[in-house]
């Protein structure tokens, strides 16, 4: 199996602490994994957080402790373990934080790096994260129709597709972490996003993170979005989002 989604977020860009996630990884038998981490950790991409950085004092305040990398520093540990022999396939990438106002920005950046893999995520709508315990529910879910998040959110994941930067979505529908659901049916765009992922030939996740750090009660994608993903043949991509070596490859066994 692979765990396609591994933050070194929490921890130094050194090989030993690199080290801790492969160990966890072969313990578990996993063939493969993919390290990234978000593209807020690194300064050279401040400028794509501008909408971001200027909606709310609280996701300034948040933003500034993120972004404190160089990435040349993660591009050293790269080439530092590709010169290695692990027992296990290592691949290296990004969790890119795309919105469609700055996509021409996010491409501009992007250019300047070549890496294995590149996921990219909606962690933002209308500017605002959707996934804070702390200010989410403040600063979005009491302020906006839920309705207009989700048709919100959902463009947004499907200009990502089309924007042919990516080869992997992550958590395409963790809109839902805090268990609010909109008014109308998704069944319509569910369907649209698998057959986008097929015609971009492009990974969907299922990402445990809802699972074991919301306790949302799906393990991954909804049970109406999975089945409409796996009828279709869509690739599906298995994502711990582990941001500590333990959670390497975790609630893997709850995939059937
Ligand atoms: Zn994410
Ligand atoms: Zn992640």
């Amino acid at each position: 199996m692979i765990d396609g989604h591994i933050h070194l977020e929490n921890g130094p860009l050194t090989i030993e602490y690199l080290e801790e996630f492969i160990n966890v990884a072969i313990n578990k038998n996993l063939k493969s994994i993919q390290i990234l981490d978000h593209t807020h950790r690194f300064i050279e991409f401040r400028p794509i957080y501008e909408n971001v950085v200027n909606a709310a004092k609280i996701q300034e305040e948040w933003f500034l402790k993120k972004s404190k990398d160089n990435i040349n520093d993660y591009l050293k540990l790269i080439k530092l373990a590709k010169s290695k022999k692990y027992p296990i396939e290592i691949k290296f990438g990004l969790e890119v934080c795309y919105t469609s106002k700055k996509e021409k920005e996010i491409r501009e950046i992007l250019k300047n790096y070549e890496f294995d893999f590149l996921v990219g995520a909606v962690h933002s709508v209308f500017g605002l994260l959707y996934d804070m315990e702390n200010f989410s529910r403040e600063l979005l879910w009491n302020v906006y129709d839920t309705d207009e998040i989700y048709k919100e959110y959902y463009n947004e994941i499907i200009k990502l597709m089309e924007s042919n930067l990516f080869t992997q979505v992550a958590h395409p529908d963790t809109i839902k972490l805090f268990d609010i659901y909109p008014s109308y049916d998704l069944i319509e765009t569910y369907n649209k996003i698998a057959d986008l992922a097929l015609e971009k030939d492009l990974y969907l996740e299922n990402n445990f993170g809802c699972y074991y750090r919301y306790n949302h009660k799906d393990p991954g994608l909804s049970k109406e979005f999975k089945q409409i993903l796996l009828e279709k043949g869509v690739k599906i991509m298995l994502a711990s989002d582990a941001h500590i070596p333990e959670h390497v490859g975790k609630n893997f066994e709850l995939w059937k």
